[in-house]
């Protein structure tokens, strides 16, 4: 596959650029795309007709000429997604697949395993380069689930599906993911590993497809088994650069395991920075900056007679920033208080939410915090913290809020003065403690916690 292009930007290119009527036109009217056209019937709907060309683009080399003909007829799209990555304004995108810095690895089970599945995914990401998908985790709320799995299966460097007496012997979605990875796998020449299969017990494998690719058993050691996908996935990955990359090494004490940007989106907030520094010094798992990100005002409006910041608002190329920024994850705070959508039901009022196409986003309101802090008597900056913790538990962890206040990081607050209670305990509950198992996280959490952040 050639990195130059930038497959996201290009599906949404088409996706937004294009009826499916004017896609099925070009199958048809451009001799190449011929063979895509034949595979269409009157069913196949735009998503469809989108895989089946770029997986036709990708495999005959004819991108190139879906582009001219994307940029003839709707260049005004073309120039908002760009199709190629520019290698001038971000350095650290290489035009090599392996040197990526990190692998995705897609984690595909039948819903009997799920417990596997999550573990797996859990050890996996706690390993340096190593960025796994797993449903549970990756599918935010509101996305749609098909679309959103073909199109992380498609990006994934490794297709790991799971295996086990009680997912072989039913028919189900699995089946479904599977399919989609061994279309991909045609297209990789024959030694490079991409589908392992894993098997959790001595179940046979009925698949075809799947008898000839080398499977990895999880029993009766799972370590072993672990250690052997480990290496199989770090094998493609590069040597990395001394500085700057995610997730240095933290057992000795020296680096951080991930980036946190503190970005103000109001500009009002006048010492950030210093709070980044002092966070800095109190501890290294995470390291924080503040980069600037543009303004999204234009999300803002009224509801039930209050000015929200509506997620659901905030537009594709304020996500798009984050791969200008060097940081993993960005906390983005606002005055407002913030709305979200869930199933299609508007949710307003909200303290922090996560960013409805992109989780690396959080969504921080300070909305009424004065009044909560001084209540609680603690400083701003200690109130902001503490809303960001509560975030990056979500984040990092399995674990969410509770509707039930308990003094708790985790408190939901459906009553906003609620949170009076967690400001002034500045502590997880018993049951909160035991959910975060990494004890790095929780000792960086802790620290930020207990810190007065009296800057
Ligand atoms: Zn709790």
């Amino acid at each position: 596959m050639d990195q130059n292009y930038n497959w996201k930007n290009i599906r949404t290119l088409l996706t937004e650029g294009f009826t499916a009527e004017e896609l099925r036109r070009f199958c048809f009217d451009e001799g190449n795309f011929r063979a895509v056209y034949n595979k269409l019937t009157q069913d196949t709907g735009k998503d469809k007709i989108i895989d089946l060309l770029l997986d036709y683009a990708n495999q005959k080399l004819q991108t190139e000429i879906l582009l001219i003909w994307a940029k003839e007829h709707n260049p005004i799209r073309y120039e908002k997604y760009q199709p190629y990555y520019d290698i001038t304004i971000n350095p650290t995108i290489s035009t090599d697949v392996n040197r990526k810095p990190q692998k995705t690895v897609f984690i595909s089970y039948g819903h009997e395993d799920v417990e596997a599945a999550r573990r797996l995914y859990q050890e996996l990401k706690a390993e340096k380069g190593i960025e796994p998908w797993f449903d549970k985790e990756n599918l935010l709320p509101g996305m749609k689930w098909e679309p959103a799995i073909r199109k992380a299966i498609r990006e994934a460097d490794f297709f790991i599906v799971l295996l086990s007496k009680n997912s072989t012997s039913r028919k189900g979605y699995i089946n479904s993911e599977l399919h989609t990875a061994l279309e991909i796998l045609k297209q990789f020449p024959d030694d490079q590993i991409y589908l392992i299969p894993i098997r959790l017990d001595e179940c046979e494998i009925h698949i075809e497809d799947l008898r000839d690719i080398q499977h990895v058993d999880f029993f009766p050691d799972w370590k072993k088994g672990l250690e052997r996908i480990r290496v199989v996935i770090k094998s493609r990955i590069p040597i990395e650069k001394p500085e700057g990359e995610k997730m240095e090494t933290n057992s000795s004490g020296l680096g951080y395991h991930y980036r946190v940007g503190i970005v103000d989106l109001d500009i009002g907030l006048t010492n950030l920075f210093q709070l980044a520094q002092r966070l800095n010094t109190i501890q290294n798992y995470f390291h924080f900056t503040c980069p600037t990100l543009p303004s999204i005002t234009n999300a803002v409006r009224e509801i039930e007679g209050q000015r929200n910041l509506d997620v659901h608002q905030v537009p594709d190329n304020f996500y798009e920033e984050h791969q200008y920024l060097s940081v993993d994850l960005i906390a983005c705070l606002t005055k407002y208080p913030l709305a979200f959508r869930e199933n299609g039901k508007l949710l307003s009022n909200y303290f922090s939410g996560p960013g409805e196409k992109d989780d690396r986003f959080m969504f921080i309101s300070t909305h009424l915090l004065y009044e909560l802090i001084r209540l609680a008597g603690c400083t701003f900056e200690k109130g902001i913290i503490y809303i960001i913790i509560s975030q990056l538990v979500v984040y990092f962890t399995d674990w969410g809020y509770h509707d039930a206040t308990l003094g708790c990081v985790m408190d939901f607050c459906e009553n906003r003065w609620d949170m009076v209670e967690g400001l002034k305990s500045m502590r997880f509950c018993d049951g909160c403690k035991v959910m975060i198992q990494n004890p790095d996280l929780e000792k960086a959490l802790n620290r930020m916690l207990l810190d007065d952040m009296r800057l």
